[in-house]
């Protein structure tokens, strides 16, 4: 039986994780949780599946459930820490969103234990900080980003990546992909909330719609794999069935194909030898026409962004990061249209930060400073 510790139970990840689980009973057992305040959601989960240990971060909700069942709940870094350390936990799933992950990501790192990666940020944010930790106490991270999921299980079988030759990830597109960034003005956001293929959380499915999810999934792909970002394309699929291609040096290409499921991801990663079993939409390949095509020209500069800060490291990603999240904070909040994300983010970016010193106190002092730049930057131009 393998023992889960979910992060971010209560979200669209979540919610896919607690699916493959409920599918798979006999050997996967969900015996902690977090969230931050979604206290509905948790009472659903709670009754499905009780799980031992639940830290709630946002402090009024873990009061208002202390109320009610005094000792049960965990709060503040302490007892996040002392969570995730526990021996019982065989897996960590690292299901929170933005930055706010980033702390659960970088005490998972040091456990020396299995940790199912979906929170892209805390890789983006803090990629030179956690996966040399995880490096030093031999903790694996197998991705569930769909794209990355697709490159791991290409890669299984292999030696490494040594006979890599460069890998393709592919993107949606989102519902905006043929449309220029400069009639993007007037769009609202349930009409950049409809994503067209996934059903998500809404910071990354705004991410999707701008194209800097691609972007946000090209560093954490350097990071995850340990490549040079001169190796990955990224290419504008439509359709969300080829997760991801790798192509080797002898011309052969492998890629990883399924209905657009996040279910499936999941399910690899919790797969210890054999494969898990679940309920799936079968691809009628008698039907089905795939086709790719370019990145947008006028999203290359975004791109662009992403490759500076792959090959610079340091905290150039925490402050990516940081105007990116300010800039869709500031969207959903209608501060800004949708157009002015991009310009949030280029008119934040600082590609002269120092980035030598990378440690989880400058991150999130970079972070923090970069936010209050960020939104002046959003105040000047709304
Ligand atoms: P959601 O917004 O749906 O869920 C986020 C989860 O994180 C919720 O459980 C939320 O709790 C919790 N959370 C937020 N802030 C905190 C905090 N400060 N402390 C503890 N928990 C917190 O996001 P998604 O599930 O869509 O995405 C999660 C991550 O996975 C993101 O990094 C995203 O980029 C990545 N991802 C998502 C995909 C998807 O299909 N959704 C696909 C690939 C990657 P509460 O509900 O109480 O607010
Ligand atoms: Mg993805």
């Amino acid at each position: 039986m393998m023992n889960i510790l979910l992060l971010g139970a209560t979200g669209s990840i979540g919610e896919s994780v607690l699916n493959v689980i409920s599918q798979n009973k006999e050997s996967l057992n969900l015996l902690g949780i977090s969230f931050n305040k979604n206290v509905l959601r948790y009472q659903e989960i709670l009754k499905e599946y009780s799980p031992d240990y639940v830290y709630v971060d946002d402090h009024d909700s873990f009061k208002s459930l202390c109320n009610k069942d005094k000792g049960r709940y965990l709060n503040g870094d302490e007892e996040l820490e002392r969570l995730i350390n526990k021996d019982d936990f065989d897996i960590i799933v690292c299901a929170t969103s933005g930055f706010a992950g980033l702390k659960s990501a970088y005490i998972a790192s040091k456990t020396g234990k299995k940790i199912l990666l979906a929170n892209k940020e805390s890789i983006v944010a803090g990629g030179d900080l956690i996966l040399p930790l995880a490096k030093e106490n031999n903790t694996e991270i197998i991705p569930i980003d769909s794209e990355h999921n697709a490159i791991f299980q290409c890669l299984s079988g292999e030696k490494g990546t040594e006979d890599v030759k460069n890998i393709t990830i592919t993107a949606s597109g989102g519902p905006f992909i043929n449309t220029p960034i400069k009639e993007l003005k007037h769009v609202t956001i349930e009409e950049a909330l409809n994503h067209p293929n996934w059903k998500m959380g809404s910071k990354v499915t705004i991410d999707s719609a701008t194209l800097v999810n691609k972007c946000l999934e090209l560093i954490e792909a350097k990071y995850l794999f340990n490549l040079d970002e001169k190796y990955f394309d990224l290419v504008v699929h439509p359709q969300s069935v080829i997760h991801s291609i790798v192509t080797f040096v002898d011309g052969s290409s492998i890629c990883q194909m399924s209905a657009p499921d996040m279910r499936v991801p999941i399910a690899h990663a919790l797969s210890n030898e054999n494969r898990l079993s679940i309920d799936f939409n079968n691809l009628d390949f008698n039907n089905l026409n795939l086709f790719f095509q370019k990145f947008p020209s006028d999203r290359m500069e975004i791109q662009n962004i992403a490759r500076e800060v792959c090959n610079k490291g340091g905290l150039l990603g925490t402050v990516f990061n940081a105007a990116n999240e300010v800039a869709v904070e500031s969207f959903l909040k209608k501060e800004i249209s949708f157009d002015k994300i991009y310009e949030v983010i280029y008119r934040t970016f600082d590609k002269n930060i120092l980035s030598n010193n990378v440690s989880i106190e400058t991150i999130n002092e970079v972070d923090a400073q970069t936010r209050i730049h960020a939104k002046k930057v959003v105040k000047s131009i709304a």
